[in-house]
C-alpha cells in the first residue's frame, strides 16, 4: 500500500552529472532510470520534471554577460537535452517502456507539447512522463513548474531529487560543522527561513495548494519507493506538520 499514488519527481541537472560539476556521468543516469522504472514498476505513476543546471542555469546570466531572457532559453534547452537523455536511459534498460517526454516549448521531431489532459492519459496508462523546458516562461528555474505540474496533473507530492544532500540542513552541511537535517518543515518555515533547497516561489505554491515536497538524496538506493511506502526518507515540506530536526545518529544514514 503507498502513501502515493502520482508523483512528480524534480529532478535536478545535478543528478545527471553524478559526482561532476558539468556534463553526463552515465552511471549516474542509468541508475535514475532504475530508480523511476522500479517506481513506476510499484504502480507508481511517475511524471518527471528535468532541469538542467549540470549545463546551463539562467541566473549565471550576469556572469556571461548574457541577457537574462536568453539565458533563460539556453537554460530550458538544457533540460531539453536532459529530458531526451533520461529517455533514452529508460528505454535503453527498458525497451518496452512507454515513455513520453512532453515540452513546454514546440519541439516537434523529439517531443510532445504538453496537454494536460495527455498527460494524465499518459500516467493512467502508466506511461512514464517527463517535462522538459519547464513551463516555458523565463525567469524562473523548474522548481516552480514543478510544483505548477503537479498541480496541474493532480500529483499528491513532489519528489526533489539532490544530488549529494540528504535533505535539507539547518546551514550547508559542508560548510558549518553541527548543521542539522530537518525532518520535517512547515511551508512557512521553509518560507521565512529562507531555505534555498528550492525557489521561494516553489514553496509558495506548494503551500497554496497543499502540495508535499519531499527533498531526498538522488544518490540513496529506492528512495522514491521508500518515501512512497512511507518510510522517512530526507526532509518533509507540507502541510499540516510542524519543523522538526532529525536524530544527529539517524541523520547521516536517513
Ligand atoms: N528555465 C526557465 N523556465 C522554466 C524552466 C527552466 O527559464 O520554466 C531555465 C532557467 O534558466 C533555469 C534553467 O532553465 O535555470 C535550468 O533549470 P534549473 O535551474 O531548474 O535546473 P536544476 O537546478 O534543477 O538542475
Amino acid at each position: 500500500m503507498h502513501r502515493y499514488h502520482r508523483v512528480v519527481v524534480k529532478m535536478s541537472g545535478g543528478a545527471f552529472a553524478g559526482n561532476n560539476d558539468w556534463g553526463f556521468d552515465r552511471d549516474a543516469i542509468d541508475t535514475l532510470a532504475g530508480e523511476i522504472i522500479a517506481l513506476a514498476d510499484a504502480g507508481i505513476q511517475v511524471a518527471v520534471m528535468v532541469g538542467g543546471g549540470n549545463i546551463f542555469r539562467g541566473r549565471i546570466a550576469d556572469q556571461w554577460g548574457i541577457d537574462r531572457v536568453e539565458a533563460d532559453f539556453i537554460g530550458m534547452t538544457a533540460t531539453v537535452l536532459n529530458s531526451l537523455m533520461l529517455r533514452g536511459a529508460l528505454k535503453a534498460q527498458d525497451p518496452g517502456r512507454e515513455v513520453r517526454v512532453m515540452s513546454a516549448v514546440p519541439m516537434a521531431a523529439f517531443a510532445e507539447p504538453f496537454i494536460r489532459l495527455r498527460a494524465i492519459k499518459h500516467l493512467g496508462k502508466g506511461y512514464v512522463v517527463i517535462f522538459a523546458a519547464g513551463t516555458g516562461q523565463p525567469l524562473v528555474t523548474t522548481d516552480y513548474p514543478a510544483v505548477q505540474r503537479a498541480i496541474e496533473i493532480d500529483a499528491e507530492a513532489i519528489l526533489a531529487a539532490k544530488q549529494g544532500t540528504e535533505g535539507v540542513y539547518t546551514a550547508d552541511p559542508n560548510a558549518a560543522t553541527g548543521a542539522r537535517l530537518y525532518a520535517s518543515i512547515a511551508y512557512d518555515d521553509a518560507i521565512s527561513r529562507r531555505l534555498k533547497i528550492m525557489d521561494q516561489s516553489a514553496f509558495l505554491l506548494a503551500r497554496d495548494h497543499d502540495i508535499p515536497i519531499h527533498v531526498f538524496n538522488s544518490n540513496r538506493p529506492r528512495a522514491m519507493l521508500d518515501i512512497c511506502e512511507g518510510k522517512p526518507v530526507g526532509t518533509f515540506i507540507g502541510p499540516n506538520t510542524v519543523t522538526t530536526l532529525r536524530d544527529p545518529v539517524g541523520a547521516a544514514g536517513c
